[in-house]
């Protein structure tokens, strides 16, 4: 499942690819996909030249010369590469965008269809759909005092709270539990029973373990491809996330899995402690 560093990757990617190229032509499969890319988008996009690639949380922002934009979510399976005419179209391929004269395509192509891609008129349409969505900030950008209010405000784990795009922009599954590793925290420990020292050490952890990732290019498992087809690298480097039953590579203690916000969840029990909460209890009774 793509994360910021994956979205970050391909953006990256299709930067150098796609800058100052017009759209010449446009196919969609019409198969029913998270958002809704109507026959009048798809002419919209006709002619027009790609100016800017940008990235907001998983969200992949293409802006184009008339300030509209096109924006690309890859959901859980969504491939976004550019690649030559003349190479075969995979299965699962629903938009297909010629470049210049033809001889590349932009093509999105989704398994599972969780993601989508759809047009929005303006910078402000795309700042609109954004707050109603209510995404939260990016992680590199987060303020310390709003981090500390919204953390100490809430009852819920900090595996819950990483994950509500709301909160913060971008984190996934993966990430979230290599962060709480990093800092030193139980992925179980509420919000409100977390220090603001503990807080400011999960938010520096963010950033550190984002920009690895990123500049490991992503990590590849399942479908995930950078927009120039090549595979990232950090699934070598996790710490915790998949390694349950191998040692913890600071303390040596097993690394374990549990399930927390509907995730599994991994941490190493002895590096990252838990201070007494009323989730702590059921935890050490081994109910969850
Ligand atoms: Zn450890």
């Amino acid at each position: 499942v793509p994360e910021l560093p994956e979205v970050e990757t391909v953006v990256r990617g299709l930067r150098s690819c796609l800058l100052d190229k017009r759209i010449s032509s446009v196919m969609a499969t019409g198969k029913r996909l998270r958002l809704p890319m109507p026959a009048a988008s798809q002419k919209k996009l006709l002619g027009r030249k790609f100016s800017e690639v940008a990235r907001r949380g998983k969200w992949i922002i293409l802006v184009l010369d008339n300030d509209s934009r096109l924006l690309i979510h890859l959901g859980m399976t969504g491939q976004l590469r550019v690649q030559p005419a003349k190479e075969a179209v995979q299965p699962h391929t629903h938009l297909i965008m010629g470049l210049g004269r033809g001889g590349e395509q932009l093509r999105f192509r989704d398994v599972r269809r969780f993601g989508g891609a759809t047009l929005l008129p303006s910078g402000p349409a795309l700042n609109l759909f954004f707050e109603k969505s209510g995404l939260g900030p990016e992680p590199f950008e987060l303020k310390q005092d709003y981090w500390e209010r919204v953390i100490s405000s809430t009852r819920r784990c900090l595996k819950a709270v990483l994950l509500d795009q709301r909160v913060l922009a971008g984190v996934g599954n993966i990430y979230a539990d290599e962060a709480l590793f990093e800092a030193r925290v139980h992925p179980a420990q509420l919000g409100v029973g977390t220090s603001n020292r503990e807080s400011a050490r999960l938010r520096r952890a963010l950033v550190r373990v984002l920009e690895r990732a990123i500049t490991c290019r992503g990590s590849s498992i399942r479908d995930y491809l950078g927009a120039s087809g090549h595979k990232g690298r950090y699934q070598n480097e996790f710490r915790v996330y998949g390694q349950s039953g191998k040692p913890c590579p600071r303390c040596r203690f097993g690394i374990e899995r549990i399930q927390l916000a509907g995730r599994s969840t991994h941490f190493c029990p002895r590096c990252q402690v838990l201070v007494s909460t009323t989730h702590a209890k059921t935890m050490r009774n081994g109910q969850t």
